[in-house]
């Protein structure tokens, strides 16, 4: 997107949240000739480090300005369950990145577009002044009020936002997600992640991903937060891991597709990354997604009408959602055949596609591997529910 002749007709956008999917859409709506203001609650720039992993379509983002992030790169998934093991190699690299590393080079890029970016300022609510939209926000050092008016506002303020509730979005559904940091085990080697089906634990999966010879995250998506850390210790202690350090926090869980707009009177409202639920359920990614709903989004706010990035996303973590539906419901004799059933023409077609392209994956197991797709529809037929039990 580059700057039109047509600048001088551009919304003022705030953007509430300075993290990966607030700074990504302020950058695109800065290119395009808005003036754009990125609100931030803490009081400086200082993320938490958090190890991601993120299918390479980062690199076709982001380019340069997310190589700075990648400390690793993933070419093999070792998946286990009850005793058995299978093999997925990579064709494209998945990639490892250090969350806060890409979360200041998007800070950067941002500012050096022209987007302004206030720190300390903690989003209270919203209202219609008539024209466009008046924000009121709170300063974080004496709890002093203050306003701004905006044409457009962006909820870019993550899974609990703010922002939908105030402009009237029902509260999303989320999940704890722990992990704990670890050494590598001697017998793996760092190009490879290793995943566990455990479904006594949990209906996801754990995960141990390298970020480098050394270092590992090991984690879990769980349903209720104590119970979720309580399987973490019980499995780091059956296989002999210590914890260096946890990391975690609550994710959305993606049940249905967020609209991303809202009108407050004239004004115009919009959420991005895990404020709309973009999180794909079945591997809990949501770096991707946020950066493809911030392209989505600041499309709609300066082209209006629909975004075919938007559509696409949809599609995408609506297959996901198909994905994790067919195996939330999965005994351990399910995942026992799945990874049986691993053969090599399956190996061809997981390997064959990045994680973010569930459709294409998806259409070639149903053409090598029949049963597996059987084996998932059990599960969907069944009846299964995604949400965490009350
Ligand atoms: C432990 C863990 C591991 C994960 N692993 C992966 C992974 O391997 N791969 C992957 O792709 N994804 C992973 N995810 C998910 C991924 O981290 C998130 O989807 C992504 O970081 C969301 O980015 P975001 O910019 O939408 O929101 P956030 O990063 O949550 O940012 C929201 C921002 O808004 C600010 N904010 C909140 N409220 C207000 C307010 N009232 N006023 C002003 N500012 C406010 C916050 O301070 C924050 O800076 C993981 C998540 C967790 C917790």
């Amino acid at each position: 997107m580059n700057k039109g002749p047509n600048t001088k007709s551009r919304p003022h956008v705030a953007v509430i949240g300075g993290s990966a999917s607030g700074f990504f859409t302020a950058t695109l709506l800065a290119r395009a000739g808005c003036a754009v203001d990125v609100l931030e609650r803490a009081d400086q720039l200082d993320p938490t480090p958090r190890t991601l992993i993120v299918t390479s379509h980062m690199r076709t983002l982001l380019g340069q300005l997310g190589e700075s992030a990648i400390v690793n790169e993933i070419r093999k998934f070792e998946l286990f369950t009850d005793g058995r093991t299978a093999q997925v190699p990579l064709n494209r690299p998945d990639l490892i990145i250090e969350r806060s590393r890409l979360i200041h080079s998007l800070a950067e890029d941002a500012k050096s577009h022209g987007a302004k970016v206030s720190f300390g300022n903690r989003f209270v609510n919203l209202q219609s002044n008539g024209t466009g939209l008046r924000v009121h926000m709170e300063r974080a050092q004496n709890a002093g009020a203050e306003e701004l008016h905006a044409d457009v506002v962006v909820g870019a303020d993550g899974a609990l936002s703010s922002v939908a509730q105030s402009a009237g979005w029902p509260r999303q559904p989320t999940v704890p997600l722990v992990q704990a940091i670890v050494r590598v085990p001697s017998d793996m080697s760092a190009d490879t992640v290793r995943v566990w089906f455990v479904p006594d634990d949990t209906p996801y999966f754990y995960w141990l991903i390298p970020e480098s010879n050394d270092r590992a995250v090991l984690g879990l998506i769980g349903e209720d937060g104590q119970e979720t850390r309580r399987c973490l210790d019980r499995f780091m202690e059956k296989r002999g891991f210590t914890p260096l350090g946890y990391q975690g926090a609550r994710i959305p869980v993606y049940d249905r597709w967020t609209p991303v707009e809202r009108r407050v009177g004239a004004g115009r409202v919009f959420l991005v990354g895990d404020a709309a639920g973009q999180v794909k359920v079945s591997t809990v990614g949501g770096i991707v997604t946020g950066l493809r709903g911030a392209i989505g989004v600041s499309d709609s706010i300066v082209n209006g009408g629909e975004s075919r990035e938007l559509r696409s996303l949809r599609r995408e973590l609506d297959l996901h959602l198909f994905i994790r539906k067919t195996i939330h419901q999965f005994k351990q004799a399910d995942y026992s055949r799945l990874v049986d059933l691993m053969n090599d023409s399956t190996r061809r077609s997981l390997s064959q596609y990045n994680r973010d392209e569930a459709s294409r994956v998806l259409w070639n197991i149903a053409v090598s591997q029949p049963r597996l797709l059987l084996l998932a529809l059990r599960g969907l037929l069944s009846g299964a529910s995604i949400l965490p039990k009350k």
